[in-house]
């Protein structure tokens, strides 16, 4: 069963490898930017509530973003797997979602094999390219939220409140990194022959 999330700044590639990885082993790719892009387009509750902290390249609340999770891994195409991309982004996104995630484990003992027969087990992908090679990619992508003053931010806020993550999954032995400073083809690549490993 795959079940990956995608960790790394803005820029790194996340969302393409996430997309395509996802389309190789038939899960949903569950972006967390792109339901939140959907939503500010429609003009939802939620995008109304989200577009202000978008717009800055702040991180929407996290309560917003967990029900907006959880509501979405209750669909049932993704029963048998999923790749998150985008999300968690903050230790107390990850540490909800473990909760959540091991609620429904009969053992919370279990150890990483254990859990991972039963499917209560992810892995973390920690996709690195430099700083400098991030801004040149994110400027040449032209999206709304993408001028250099809220790009640079975007970093700053990554390395405040999502780099802990690398950490917090280090420590759990979830942690997977994988060069990003490649071709797409050659990350993609990487990325198969480190799934296929897993499963
Ligand atoms: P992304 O497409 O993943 O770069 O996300 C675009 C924007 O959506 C971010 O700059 C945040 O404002 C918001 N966002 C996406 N995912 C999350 C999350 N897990 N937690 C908080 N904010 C998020």
């Amino acid at each position: 069963m795959v079940k990956l999330v995608f960790l790394g700044p803005p820029g790194a590639g996340k969302g393409t490898q996430a997309s395509l990885i996802a389309d190789s082993y038939q899960v949903p790719h569950i972006s967390t930017g792109d339901i939140l892009r959907t939503n500010v387009a429609q003009k939802s509750f939620l995008g109304i509530q989200a577009r202000e902290y978008m717009d800055k390249g702040d991180l929407v609340p996290d309560k917003l973003i967990l029900d907006m999770v959880q509501e979405r891994l209750e669909n049932s195409d993704a029963e048998n797997g999923w790749i998150l991309d985008g999300f968690p982004r903050t230790v107390t996104q990850a540490e909800e979602f473990c909760k959540k995630l091991l609620s429904t484990s009969t053992n919370e003992n279990e150890t990483e094999g254990e859990k991972a027969k039963s499917g209560n087990s992810f892995y973390v992908i920690n996709l690195q390219v430099p700083d400098n090679v991030l801004v040149d990619r994110l400027l040449s992508r032209g999206r709304q939220d993408d001028n250099e003053e809220t790009i640079r931010y975007r970093l700053q806020v990554y390395s405040q409140q999502t780099q802990p993550l690398i950490d917090f999954y280090q420590a759990s032995q979830q942690l997977i990194t994988i060069d990003g400073n490649n071709s797409i083809e050659t990350v993609t690549n990487a990325l198969e022959k480190t799934v296929d490993k897993l499963t």
